[in-house]
């Protein structure tokens, strides 16, 4: 039995995360596996029953779950310097280290390229990202209006069980591959350490390889022939733009599914925002949750040795691709003309 929370967050979150539980649903229920879904208040409408964007009731409860689905936040458009109003800071506070995000092209939809199938890793908890390499202040300091001082941290642990899951990752899939991105050359000790430990994490994994590649160059082949790659690993700011790149090359934020991990659990998050444009109107395309709720059945399947989890996974995934290459139920983002909800039961037809 999974316990999965359902965090629908605001605008056109109530819209895709609601099609995500269905078609997870359809797929546990193909599968015999038992999911105990657990709803619970974020954003805007945990502000309107509980006087904050992150109720407390919500944080004790995530900490008892396996994982869970997070809509997106429009925090944009939150009253400032109100600590009500804040965006939750979910994955700092579960220590999820990784973001995860696939990046695939499909043969009937525009994208740069063709053929491409790559799993990102980034390094969330330090690197160069300000907020997230201190436990209080920024990072940045400016010590006169000359001179501003930013902080880059790697250490080992954080290198190291980055490095691990991109390995766990690649041992399921055909190529076995794994590329770190660093500039150890330049950096040698923050880039080296994380070099170092991706070396020492690939000797585990022998079926698996591993090459290294300086960021520049990497930043220029993704454009030239993203193909090669498998899976990538890297640290933080160079995983942020990085990712970007890579869902360019595929389609932009309709296609970009994303799941954060921990060590004992994991977060379902699409990379789009919460779109208000279009919040209400039943045009947001549902792909980027609904393959997020798949990897999060997928990674939470190997992981407490679940395989029906892990075929749920597989038939999200099947689905999904029947409903692309059909293209009768296909969101207008993706050159179609059906909603949120059709997009959703189609794939729920599928399954
Ligand atoms: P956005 O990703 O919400 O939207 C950018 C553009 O892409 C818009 O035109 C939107 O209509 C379109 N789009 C996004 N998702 C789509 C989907 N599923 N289907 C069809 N079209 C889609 O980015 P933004 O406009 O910069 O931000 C809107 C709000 O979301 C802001 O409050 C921002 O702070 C927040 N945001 C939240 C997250 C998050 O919670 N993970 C991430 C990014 C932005």
């Amino acid at each position: 039995m999974l316990k999965i929370g359902i965090l629908e967050g605001d605008d056109i979150g109530l819209e895709v995360v609601p099609e995500t539980v269905k078609v997870m649903k359809a797929a546990a229920a193909a599968t015999g596996l038992a999911i105990e879904w657990q709803p619970l208040p974020i954003g805007r409408k945990g502000h309107e029953s509980h006087g904050h964007t992150m109720p407390a009731v919500t944080v004790e409860a995530l900490a008892h779950v396996d994982g869970w689905l997070q809509g997106p936040i429009g925090h944009n458009a939150y009253p400032r310097n109100d600590p009500t109003w804040i965006n939750p800071p979910l994955r700092k506070k579960f220590e999820l280290f990784a973001s995860v995000k696939p990046v695939k092209s499909y043969p009937n939809l525009p994208s740069l390229h063709k053929d491409v199938d790559i799993v990102f890793l980034r390094e969330v908890t330090e690197g160069m990202q300000s907020g997230s390499v201190v436990f209080a202040g920024t990072g940045e300091f400016r010590p006169n209006d000359e001179v501003s001082i930013g902080m880059r941290v790697v250490t080992r642990k954080g290198a190291n069980r980055v490095a691990r899951a991109a390995f766990e990752i690649a041992r399921t899939r055909p190529r076995k591959k794994v590329t770190a991105v660093h500039k150890e050359p330049v950096f040698r000790l923050v880039c080296g350490m994380f070099a170092e430990e991706c070396r020492k994490v690939a000797k585990e994994f022998p079926d698996c390889t591993l090459e290294e590649v300086l960021v520049d160059g990497m930043a220029m082949k993704l454009v030239m022939r993203p193909q090669q790659f498998d899976v990538v690993v890297t640290t933080n700011q160079f995983g942020d733009i990085l990712t970007d790149e890579g869902a360019g090359l595929v389609g932009g934020l309709g296609l970009a599914p994303g799941l954060c991990i921990g060590e004992r659990q994991a977060m379902a998050q699409a990379t789009h925002g919460s779109a208000p444009d279009i919040a209400g109107q039943n045009i947001a395309n549902p792909y980027s949750m609904i393959m997020s709720g798949k990897m999060l059945l997928e990674w939470l399947g190997r992981r407490r040795g679940e395989q029906r989890a892990v075929d749920a996974a597989q038939r999200i995934e099947t689905a999904v691709e029947r409903v692309i290459a059909e293209a009768k139920h296909l969101t207008r983002d993706l050159g179609g003309a059906a909603g949120t909800t059709e997009m959703g039961a189609a794939i729920v037809a599928a399954i």
